[in-house]
């Protein structure tokens, strides 16, 4: 085996797990290696997953404020709109932040490989190019963080112009008139709500009661309100028998429970697996977990030493906020380095229209750890005079607190900027803050953030109220935990 170049660590894969990997190795002086199987840098975060879904939300969201002003434009959307037309700023918005990126990774002396990694031994990647060359790299640690891919199930034909994945979702030609959506998960939901924003007549439907199923039920119907508002149908607790596309202008759904559904086109949006094939690992001994995923330790390490796995090719939570910071804690594993205390606190944030977001324990959870003693804040947003500017007053924020200490849980927020807010209440209850901390404290005003003092007074009130009452009973403490909840 010719070994071409030696490094200290190769990265193989550039979306967001593998540039905080490379990037955290630079910065401790190592000789790095990134490899990618795509021209460009940025993975499934910048040319499948986040950036393009996001841009075009903001191309949805932009159309709405339009159409909410019927008196200042007389707006509207051409018959046979194209997406591409819909994202025309996305091209920029990629070409800039890849070649920023690249620039960066650059200047940070971090080498750049164009091709398909394998691994051949623990310290060994091969390398094969796009016109089938083959070379190997070695290196002291290797970091995989070759992401993830849409899963399909068998028994639909997924053929990216009919039927689409969210690889090939923004890859339509024309906006269709009608979507149908298999799955109410993350993905599911944020498309869902953005094509149905832009008129688009969107079916979504999945096994679970509502979409969205892990997070608190309060934010999930108002987010569900808005999505029928504005011309969506779920269908819960519904399978599918059979999705076929009728080869003239249909793909035609059927449900386990009789409906027929007939659209122009389908979203599969039914989770993701693992890119783990070709890698070698089965070779080295490593046996996948669900949906093909790398098992790791605590400090991402594989069952070989120096050998580490970050990103969505770990598996969930699936973000890449998540698979920046493992691929920082590896190195500094790799290294010996502290990489500070463990983080315990991951927030969900959902681009859907509205936004969603929550971080700590929902209600169900806080239920079952201090059964009675919690107290419930809420906000609705037509209580927060920035709410009623910006026309969010449907939002709603839920806060959860410890009755006896009033030590914040949990923070929920549905509302447009939800994912945003959220980190007011993380950095709260990482800070072991208690709700007076929203009250004893200056926030701007008029903010989104007011909503976190409604929230804060809410409970305050309730809490006040329970002393007073001071129940003599169990069962009238459980009535009275009915009423003030
Ligand atoms: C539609 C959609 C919306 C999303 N929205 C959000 C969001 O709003 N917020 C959020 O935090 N996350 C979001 N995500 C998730 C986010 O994109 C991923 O969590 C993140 O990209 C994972 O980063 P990663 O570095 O692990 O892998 P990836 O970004 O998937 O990058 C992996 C890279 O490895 C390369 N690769 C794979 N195999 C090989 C090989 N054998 N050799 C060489 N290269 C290889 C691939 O080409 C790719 O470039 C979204 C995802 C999707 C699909």
């Amino acid at each position: 085996m010719n070994i071409e170049e030696e490094f200290d660590l190769i990265v193989i894969g550039s979306g967001p797990g593998g540039q905080k990997t490379a990037i955290q190795a630079t910065n401790a002086g190592l000789k790095v290696a990134l490899i990618d199987r795509e021209r460009k840098v940025g993975g499934t975060c910048v040319h499948h997953g986040t950036i393009p879904s996001k841009t075009l939300r903001e191309a949805a969201l932009t159309i709405t404020t339009l159409r909410r002003n019927p008196d200042v434009f007389d707006f509207k959307l051409k018959d046979d709109m194209e997406v591409s037309t819909l994202m025309k700023r996305l091209d920029s918005v990629l070409g800039s932040y890849t070649d920023f990126i690249s620039e960066y990774l650059t200047s940070q002396g971090i080498s750049y490989f164009h091709g398909r990694a394998s691994i051949s031994d623990a310290n060994t990647v091969s390398l094969t190019t796009l016109k089938g060359s083959s070379s190997f790299l070695s290196a002291k640690y290797i970091v995989i963080a070759t992401g993830s891919k849409p899963r399909t199930p068998s028994d639909i034909e997924v053929d990216h112009e009919n039927i689409l994945d969210s690889d090939s979702i923004l890859s339509m030609i024309y906006l269709p008139r009608s979507l149908t959506v298999v799955g109410g998960g993350v993905i599911a939901s944020e498309y869902a709500s953005i094509f149905s924003l832009l008129g688009v007549k969107v079916t979504m439907f999945d096994r679970t009661s509502r979409p969205l199923i892990f997070m608190e039920p309060e934010c999930t119907e108002k987010f569900l309100n808005h999505f029928t508002k504005n011309g969506g149908e779920y269908i819960g607790e519904a399978k599918y028998e059979s999705i076929k596309w009728d080869s003239v202008s249909q793909v035609i759904t059927k449900l386990d429970n009789g409906t027929v559904i007939s659209s122009d086109k389908m979203l599969v949006a039914q989770g993701r697996i693992a890119n783990t094939q070709g890698l070698g690992l089965e070779d080295l001994g490593i046996e996948l977990g669900r949906n093909g995923a790398i098992p790791v330790d605590d400090n991402y390490q594989t069952s070989i030493e120096g050998l580490y796995a970050v990103g969505d090719v770990i598996g969930p939570p699936s973000l890449a906020s998540v698979s920046m910071e493992q691929g920082r804690r590896a190195i500094c594993h790799a290294l010996g380095t502290d990489p500070g205390s463990k983080f315990e606190l991951v927030p969900n944030g959902i681009y859907a229209v509205p936004e969603l977001s929550s971080v700590g324990i929902s209600e169900d959870q806080a239920r079952e750890k201090y059964g009675n003693d919690i107290i419930i804040g809420r906000a609705s947003f037509d209580e927060v005079a920035r709410g009623q500017i910006a026309g969010f007053k449907d939002g709603l924020l839920k806060m959860i607190a410890d009755s006896k200490t009033l030590k914040i849980l949990g923070v929920h927020v549905v509302a447009e900027g939800a994912t945003d807010l959220i980190h007011v209440g993380e950095m709260a209850i990482l800070n072991n803050n208690d709700v007076r901390v929203f009250l004893e404290n200056v926030m701007n005003f008029p903010t989104l953030g007011e909503a976190y003092r409604i929230a804060a007074l809410n409970i305050i009130t309730k809490h006040a109220e329970r002393l007073a009452r001071k129940p003599e009973s169990r069962i009238q403490n459980l009535i009275e935990q009915a009423e003030l909840n």
